[in-house]
Order: C-alpha cells, then sequence, then structure tokens
C-alpha cells in the first residue's frame, strides 16, 4: 500500500502545481504510515531525485517520450496499470487541466472513489473525509471515500508546498506496454507571454473598462513589472480586444494564484467563479460600488487609466 502522486510536467519541467500535490500526497502518507511515491509518465529534464525533498523517497517511470504529450486514453490506462503494479492505494493527482482530464477516468477505470477539487488533508478519525471546494469555491463537501483505492485531485494553492530534508529519491522504471496513441501532435504552438496563466504566481487582469484593445499596455506594463500573467474577463475576449485563451471565469479558464489584480472588471458571479480561489485580490474600479469589491482583499477606487500607470511605476522602483 502507498500513496501514488502523479507528476505533471511540459516541456521537460515539472509543473509548479505537482509540488503540491507530492507535499500533500506526502502529508496524506504520513498521516497513514505509507510510504509516499510518486508517477512520471514520460520525461522531464528536471532533476528527478531532487523530487526526495517534497517527502517521496521512489519516483516510478514509465520512460517513454510518446507520454510527454497528454492523451488521457493512453495515460489512464498506463496509470491504472502503475496503480496495480505497485499496489497504491491513494492516487493523487493536481487538479489543473491534466488532472481533471485523467482523475476522473483513472478513477472509473480502477473503481475507485474520487474527490475532485480537494482542500485539505484527509480526516481520517472515521473513515477517509476529503474536503473539497463546490459551488464555485461558494461552499464546501466533506466526502466520504469507502473503496478500497481513493482518487483524490488536489486544488491548486491549497495546499502549501513543502519542501523538507534533500534526501534524494530514487527512480524505479516500470515496464508497462504504451498504445499507439489515436491523436498526434503535429504542432505545438505556444501562447506569447512571460508566464503561462494556470502557472502563474501573479495575475494582472483587464475588463471592459478599460475601453478598448488599444489600451492593454497599462496591463501589459504592470504585468511585466511584477513577472505576471495577464487575463481578462469574457466580454474583453468575446469583443477580440484579447485572445480567448486568457479568458478567466465559469466558462473560461479557473485559476488560483497568489495575487489576482482585477482591473477595469465588475466581479460578475461568472468572472468570480474562475479567480475566487485566488489568495489575495486586488480590485481596481472607478465605481465604488463594483460587486468585485465585495471579494476583495485590497481595493483601489480610481479611474485605472490614472492608477494603474502610477501603480506600475512604484513597482518598478522596488
Ligand atoms: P463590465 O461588467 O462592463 O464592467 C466593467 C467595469 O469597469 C465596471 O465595474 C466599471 O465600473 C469599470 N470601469 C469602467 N471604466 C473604468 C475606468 N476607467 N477605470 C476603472 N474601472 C472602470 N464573464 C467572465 O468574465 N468570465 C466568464 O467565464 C463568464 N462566463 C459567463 C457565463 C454565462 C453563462 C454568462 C451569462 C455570463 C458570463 N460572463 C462571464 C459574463 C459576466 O456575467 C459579465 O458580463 C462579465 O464578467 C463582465 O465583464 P467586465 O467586468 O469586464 O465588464
Amino acid at each position: 500500500m502507498s500513496v501514488l502522486v502523479y507528476i505533471d510536467h511540459s516541456d521537460g519541467h515539472i509543473k509548479k502545481s505537482s509540488f503540491e500535490a507530492l507535499s500533500y500526497g506526502a502529508a496524506v502518507a504520513k498521516q497513514l504510515g505509507l510510504p509516499a511515491e510518486a508517477l512520471l509518465l514520460g520525461t522531464v529534464t528536471d532533476d528527478l531525485s531532487a523530487l526526495g525533498k517534497y517527502g517521496v523517497a521512489t519516483i516510478q517511470q514509465v520512460n517513454n517520450d510518446s507520454l510527454n504529450h497528454l492523451d488521457a486514453q493512453v495515460q489512464t490506462k498506463v496509470i491504472a496499470e502503475a496503480v496495480q503494479s505497485t499496489g497504491a492505494t491513494i492516487v493523487v493527482f493536481s487538479h489543473n487541466q491534466t488532472g481533471k482530464a485523467l482523475a476522473p477516468r483513472v478513477a472509473a477505470s480502477l473503481k475507485a472513489g474520487l474527490v475532485t477539487g480537494a482542500v485539505a488533508l484527509p480526516d481520517t478519525s472515521s473513515g477517509f473525509v476529503v474536503k473539497k471546494s463546490v459551488f464555485s469555491g461558494k461552499a464546501f463537501a466533506n466526502v466520504n471515500i469507502t473503496s478500497p483505492v481513493k482518487v483524490i485531485s488536489l486544488n491548486p494553492n491549497s495546499y502549501k508546498t513543502v519542501a523538507g530534508d534533500d534526501k534524494p529519491a530514487s527512480v524505479n522504471l516500470l515496464n508497462i506496454a504504451v498504445e499507439d496513441s489515436r491523436v498526434k501532435v503535429t504542432a505545438v504552438n505556444k501562447v506569447k507571454g512571460e508566464v503561462p496563466l494556470t502557472e502563474a504566481d501573479i495575475v494582472v487582469s483587464g475588463g471592459r473598462g478599460l475601453k478598448g484593445p488599444e489600451n492593454w499596455g497599462i496591463v501589459e506594463d504592470l504585468a511585466h513589472a511584477l513577472h505576471a500573467a495577464t487575463a481578462c474577463s469574457r466580454p474583453v475576449a468575446d469583443s477580440h480586444w484579447r485572445p480567448h485563451h486568457e479568458h478567466v471565469g465559469q466558462t473560461g479558464i479557473q485559476i488560483a494564484p497568489n495575487l489576482y489584480i482585477a482591473i477595469g472588471i465588475s466581479g460578475a458571479i461568472q468572472h468570480l467563479a474562475g479567480v475566487n480561489r485566488s489568495k489575495h485580490i486586488v480590485v481596481i474600479n472607478k465605481d465604488p460600488e463594483a460587486p468585485f469589491f465585495k471579494a476583495a482583499d485590497y481595493g483601489i477606487v480610481g479611474d485605472a487609466f490614472d492608477v494603474v500607470p502610477k501603480l506600475t511605476e512604484e513597482i518598478k522602483k522596488i
């Protein structure tokens, strides 16, 4: 029996959300007196032995380059076989795009109970109760998983990454056949920008209050000064002021950065659904009655065209 944490990676690098999942998986393992292991499908250039400091002793690797691109059908079979061959009883994913595609499929394939969007360590005092976020972060549910194998996907930014002693982890190669994918990746068009939106620590986002695409320079300047990613509200993307991959919210990308700065965004419930898991929210809006202020940790009532350049100048001085 063990806790197996899926390592998500792209471009040869392990994603930030995987370190949170590793720390979470190691803590669950410690709670239950089980070993924590990592599962890597494909290859990375990062130093795998360094994962030991997050509490995993072994990295189970299926060393096949065809697994470097996500194909949920192919990967589900590989993960299910890895779980069976390692004897893992708890499988942890990040609740990001990859985890959302894989965790339910893996759970169905293993006939395992599944909790998506977990926000805390399980309560094992009577059963295996996992707290999860529901209704776009408006409420929590406590779900008891009773199946022998349990699958959990962890909400990004809800469990602190814990790097402990520098104990190197060892790699164990798993001999699992990988079936041919029915999907062929012919090209990868990378989104321009300093930081991918879902991985960003800081996100600077603009709404219809910015009046038009020609005014996005102030958003980009602030994002640049903070090494942040840029995002936008849905009407902004729908009006083609910004590309659709920047649209956050209920129908867009859901993010949970440490800092979300909303400029000229009213704070409609559908927008909040995608950003309300951010650790800190700063709202800049000229209307003191804008609903977003109710969700904000800090608010600036003022004209964005006046406030944002001044803020950027001050940040550049730091
Ligand atoms: P507005 O509501 O027009 O707000 C603009 C804000 O800018 C106002 O608060 C105004 O006071 C402020 N402002 C104006 N000028 C300035 C200035 N000079 N300086 C500072 N502030 C200024 N929306 C999303 O964002 N994401 C979603 O995923 C999403 N999904 C949806 C799904 C459904 C089914 C539906 C019905 C709607 C969805 N919406 C979504 C739309 C959502 O309801 C809002 O209409 C939208 O979020 C409003 O965008 P906004 O805040 O940019 O624009």
